[in-house]
């Protein structure tokens, strides 16, 4: 009871109840229209016609009486003997009081009594009159006129016309255009009920395409056939669900491939306590580096929570408040620091610096950038080789370029080194203690700013990182 009055609510609110009702009041006020003007435009002619007429013939029996200085019975019917009356159902003239004089009904003659229509009184008060009127199927008109003598009033001719043939022909166009009508109708209703539910057919096929996605099923695409807006609507969805697939998909190999990587070394941790607790006589060397392998671990497993949180506060958009930052004693502190781990490993660690290079950003991005780019220079060169750091300022822009001459990245991993957790060679990342977000964390700050940044193999081996910041305007931070 209760689904079946919801439907027929639902049914009521529809869009195809609406679309259908407006084709049906749009098509009742022209069907009104139809069998009301042209039959009024019809009876207003026809009246017009009558007018013409009935008027004449009054004019014409006015001028056979209107030699006559009185009339009497006998003068009027010699006078009226010779006019031809065509159409006209009854003729009476009377005298100056009204009284009958003639009467072309021969049944229920009026002759000798007064005739009191208003018509005739106002013919004797020195008026032409003329109505007529449709009723029963049949037009019904009089005229009168007054009989001058002299200009002197002595009596009046009134004339009637009794016309069932043209309003038979009325009827008829009434009958055809009510018949006309009740055709349309059905068609319409036909019509409204095909068309409407064509066009809300689509909507909803879209309806039901926008449900299921919201249920979860990112693959579901709507499909709308034809190039009208609500085709046009569907293909915008399906765009819309694509990129939401696209980030739905991201998002689980984020979180499958962050849960992975805190697994390795907690299971690491796990497996050296085990062994630890599970020795006898476990001598105090072995111990001290099995603890000492359980430190590193749990370095690793800070290093990638804090490479996590960092990339969380990255994508919820909340940036810490910009400013104008020079990359120059950044890029000098960071040197100072690389260099004692550069010369651990035998790297020649050199850097340049021209123009002016002040970027809109916060002095720890700025750290962050340059850090994870040059600690990778360092990291994946072998010793002996050399990284050079260079930073030019230009009217374009602040552009940072850190190249090495070590193992390069091979051509097809280069668009994908910029993925979180995307490594060329994961073991070699790991054993030199990476997480596989430095990159990440770079690209993402520096888009954020404003920025790009690009990876490519230097013509003579290694690889070679370009930040760009874009140049302040006016040397207004905001
Ligand atoms: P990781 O912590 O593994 O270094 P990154 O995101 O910083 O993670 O780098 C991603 C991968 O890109 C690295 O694992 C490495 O394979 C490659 N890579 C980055 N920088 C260099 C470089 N200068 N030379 C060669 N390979 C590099």
């Amino acid at each position: 009871m209760g689904t079946i009055s919801k439907d027929r609510n639902t049914f009521w609110g529809s869009l195809q109840f609406k679309f259908g009702l407006s084709y049906i009041l749009v098509i009742a006020a022209v069907l009104v229209l139809l069998n009301t003007y042209p039959l009024r435009v019809s009876q207003d002619l026809v009246f017009r016609s009558k007018e013409n007429t009935l008027q004449n013939s009054v004019s014409v029996m006015v001028y056979s009486l209107s030699g006559l200085d009185r009339l009497t019975e006998e003068n009027v019917a010699a006078a009226m003997a010779v006019v031809e009356e065509t159409g006209i159902s009854r003729i009476l003239v009377t005298d100056d009081a009204g009284k009958v004089l003639y009467d072309t009904r021969e049944t229920g003659s009026a002759v000798g009594e007064y005739a009191v229509y208003t018509e005739i009184v106002q013919a004797l008060l020195g008026n032409d009159t003329f109505t007529c009127s449709y009723q029963g199927g049949a037009f019904r008109s009089r005229s009168t006129s007054p009989v001058l003598y002299q200009n002197r009033i002595i009596g009046a001719v009134y004339a009637y016309e009794f016309d069932p043939e043209q309003g038979a022909l009325l009827e008829g166009l009434q009958y055809n255009l009510l018949r006309l009508s009740a055709l349309i109708s059905v068609v319409v209703l036909a019509l409204s009920v095909i068309l409407s539910r064509a066009l809300t057919r689509k909507i909803g096929r879209l309806l039901t395409a926008i449900r299921r996605v919201r249920e979860g099923a990112y693959s579901h695409r709507a499909e709308i056939p034809g190039r009208d807006e609500i085709a046009q609507i569907g293909q915008e969805f399906n765009s819309l669900t694509d990129r939401l697939q696209i980030t739905e998909n991201a998002r689980r190999r984020f979180v499958s491939d962050a849960s992975h990587e805190l697994k390795t070394p907690l299971a690491a941790i796990r497996l050296l306590t085990d062994s630890i607790l599970q020795t006898d006589n476990i001598d105090p060397e072995t111990t001290r580096e099995f603890v000492a392998d359980i430190g590193q671990e749990a370095e690793r497993l800070s290093r990638i929570t804090e490479d996590l949180l960092r990339l969380t506060r990255l994508d919820s958009g909340v940036l810490e408040p910009a400013a104008a930052v020079d990359v120059l004693p950044v890029l000098e502190q960071t040197m100072r620091m690389m260099s004692l781990v550069a010369q651990e490993k035998g790297v020649e660690l050199t850097y340049t610096a021209a123009g002016d290079c002040t970027v809109l950003g916060t002095r720890d991005e700025i750290y962050q950038i340059i850090y994870n780019l040059t600690d990778n220079a360092v990291k994946y060169s072998p010793a002996g080789s050399t990284v050079q750091v260079s930073l030019r300022g230009a009217a374009e822009g602040v552009e940072l370029t850190v190249a090495d001459n070590g193992t390069g990245i091979p051509e097809e991993d280069l668009p994908r080194i910029f993925e979180r957790f995307y490594r060329v060679d994961k073991a070699r990342s790991r054993a030199a203690g990476g997480t596989g977000l430095g990159l990440s964390i770079v690209r993402d700050t520096v888009k954020r700013r404003g920025g790009t940044v690009e990876a490519a193999n230097g013509p003579r081996g290694g690889a070679v990182f370009t930040v760009r910041w874009p140049r302040m305007k006016g040397g207004d931070p905001s």
